[in-house]
């Protein structure tokens, strides 16, 4: 049977990423050697890393005086690095979700954080509104794009007074972003642009070299800015198929591209959550993720929660049960996501809801 994949990441990737990299792994450009064993320094390694470095700044339309850098530890490896290297005194940042509070408590280690707004107390249902709330004389401040938990996005570069720095993990490369208006946009690259192993940093080169504090060379982005990523060994085959996904993204239309599918994907399924008696979305108005969509039974079908689940499983579907802290369902529509998938999921619903 069909598998139609809304996991939240890791997550789908296009067949052909897929299929280009596991020919590359049985021989690495005819080598004779997988390229899960040559050097990272092999003459042929280095242009994947040039070429994916110039694919990623040509789609997000990247200016001059920006870095990008692959490194291993994830996101959450992030949280404290970008204050190890951005934090002098004092910090801001706009708590909207699981992934954005565990920032918040890594910045802690190295200073000042302020928390300017939150959606906590109301279960993080809506993206709170924070730009005019951001101190004047914070180092900078801290957003995640989108609360990829939750389902709620912010889906627009925002203006505020102080360097912006973004968690971009579940939304990057799914739509153009404004890249001038960050000093760092980092994301693990395990849901829109990699299999899991490689985290990419776009940091703004003049701003690097300001913490008051001795940084550990790895911690350092100097460090790996300097080496072209090259100061360790990176991720070879996550970055390999990172180049792959890039590669199809500028083939099918890049950034712009990707935002209007992504549209009309999250278009389709949120009119048939709103529509199906038995489901009701999460998310308040205005805030709703076109990456992450979230919803419940509605109150009086709650006992249909397994039920639904195990429906939807034996039709293919595969990671549509909600995180374990929320609950519910959540269809993860990342860019490889299809409109074939999509529609699978939203005839799996009517047809539930026909029996009921
Ligand atoms: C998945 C995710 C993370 C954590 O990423 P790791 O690479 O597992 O550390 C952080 N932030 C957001 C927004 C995420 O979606």
């Amino acid at each position: 049977m069909k598998k139609y994949n809304f996991n939240a990441g890791p997550s789908i990737l296009p067949r052909e990423v897929i299929e280009n990299t596991a020919k590359q792994i049985l021989d690495f450009n005819g080598s004779g050697l997988s390229l899960m064993e040559i050097s990272h320094r092999a003459k042929d390694f280095q242009p994947v890393v040039d070429e994916a470095v110039e694919l990623i700044k040509e789609l997000l339309d990247i200016p001059q005086g920006y870095s990008v850098i692959f490194l291993g530890g994830g996101a959450s490896l992030q949280f404290m690095q970008i204050p190890a290297n951005f934090l002098i005194k004092k910090a801001a940042y706009v708590n909207s979700g699981t992934w954005a509070k565990k920032a918040m408590k890594e910045a802690k280690h190295f200073g000042e954080v302020v928390e300017v707004a939150s959606s906590a107390e109301d279960g993080y249902t809506y993206y709170p509104e924070f730009e005019g709330k951001v101190p004047a004389d914070a180092d900078y401040c801290h957003i995640c794009t989108n609360n990829t938990i939750f389902g709620t996005e912010l889906r627009r570069d925002p203006d505020v007074p102080v360097p912006l720095i973004a968690d971009m993990s579940s939304d990057i490369m799914s739509r153009p972003v404004d890249v001038s208006k960050y000093t760092a946009i980092y994301a693990g690259c395990q849901k829109n642009m990699a299999m899991a192993g490689v985290t990419m940093i776009i940091v703004k080169d003049d701003m690097l070299g300001k913490a008051p504090r001795e940084l550990p060379t790895m911690i350092d982005y100097r460090t790996h800015v300097e080496k072209g990523s090259m100061f360790n060994t990176p991720p070879v085959v996550p970055i390999y198929s990172l180049l792959e996904t890039m590669r199809w993204l500028k083939k099918n239309g890049g950034v712009e591209a990707a935002d209007k599918r992504a549209h009309e994907r999250a278009e389709a399924l949120y009119a048939e959550i709103d529509r199906n008696k038995l489901f009701r979305g999460t998310v308040q108005e205005g805030s709703r993720s076109i990456m992450n969509l979230c919803f419940v039974m509605n109150d009086e079908y709650k006992d249909l929660e397994k039920p639904f689940l195990d429906f939807a499983t034996e039709r293919g579907m595969v990671g549509i049960k909600g995180h374990r802290s929320v609950g519910g369902f959540r269809a993860s529509c990342y860019n490889a996501q299809t409109m074939e998938g999509v529609n699978a999921l939203i005839k799996c619903m009517q047809d539930f809801e026909k029996q009921h």
